[in-house]
């Protein structure tokens, strides 16, 4: 029986103002468990829109009616606007997406400069930019994360380290097939990493010939091969413009007999875990280097 679990990133204000809250109400209506990952600090995602989703789905969205519900109110975030602190104006919100009955953790604090700087972060910077998030993470929710999932699929030995500092349960940074233990440079981490296994929908919509009509489609004949999935959509998308694709997504899944588990489900039933090594490789339809699970 496949079983898939989602995992929501959100990026932006437009995301979690307006995104974050309908995808959470659909998946409860469904019953259908899901991780939410929340950037905490400043949206400058005006900066850096251009890379979060890939070429080819920008091209086509700009062609259609898309690129005005994507907001441009996003696109001058941080650039001819101030930067809105997403935490501090939006705790309310992540606090009911909790108290829905999801998981909820750390994507980033600042977006722009984790998908962007990571990579070329020392120890000391990347150490103070998780406990920024982790610090607004604590303030919005009382609580300390305990889990996280990088921007853009960035993560460093530096990070991982953090990570293990942290004590965090599991991390999602990862491109790969199933729950691993991680090495990065030769080095060994505590914490876990639930790797997304399926491609994302700006990923697949940038494809030529690819419709959102064909999505649901695509990702059941993905499942049908069986086997343990993690999903990543973003609330930019699938909680906006392509809502409706999980709308008809979901019961298909349920349908065609897709289990819907919580990605910390799918981390506890694959152990024993195997100790994989990351790398950075190309992946079709996405820009730069991302981390990988090496085959
Ligand atoms: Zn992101």
């Amino acid at each position: 029986m496949p079983r898939l679990a989602l995992k929501i990133d959100v990026d932006t204000e437009r995301g979690t103002r307006d995104g974050i809250l309908p995808l959470a109400e659909l998946c409860r209506r469904e019953s259908v468990p899901a991780l939410f990952l929340f950037s905490l600090g400043p949206d400058r995602m005006g900066r850096s829109i251009l890379r979060v989703f890939q070429p080819g789905f920008l091209k086509k969205v700009l062609r259609t009616r898309v690129a005005s519900n994507y907001g441009l109110s996003t696109l001058l975030n941080g650039t001819l606007k101030p930067a809105p602190h997403l935490g501090r104006r939006f705790g309310d919100l992540m606090r009911r997406v909790r108290d829905l009955g999801f998981e909820t953790g750390i994507h980033c604090y600042d977006h722009y400069r984790w998908q962007n700087r990571v990579r070329a972060m020392s120890l000391e910077d990347t150490r103070r930019e998780f406990q920024m998030a982790a610090a607004e993470y604590q303030r919005v929710f009382g609580e300390p994360a305990r889990a996280a999932g990088a921007p853009g699929w960035q993560c460093t030995p530096h990070s991982l380290q953090v990570y293990d500092e942290h004590g965090l349960d599991f991390a999602s940074d990862t491109r790969g097939r199933a729950p691993f233990q991680p090495t990065l440079a030769g080095r060994a981490f505590r914490t876990p990493q639930v790797p997304t296994t399926l491609p994302t929908l700006d990923e697949l919509l940038g494809l030529p010939g690819v419709t959102p009509a064909g999505l649901p489609d695509y990702f059941l004949r993905r499942l049908a091969t069986g086997g343990d999935h993690l999903m990543t959509l973003h609330a930019e998308l699938e909680g906006l413009a392509y809502l409706g694709f999980l709308r008809d997504f979901i019961p298909r899944a349920r349908q065609a007999g897709v289990e819907f588990r919580s990605p910390r489900d799918l981390l506890k039933s694959a152990q024993p875990l195997p100790v994989c090594e990351i790398e950075y490789a190309e992946l079709e339809g996405r820009g730069g280097t991302l981390a990988v699970q090496k085959k």
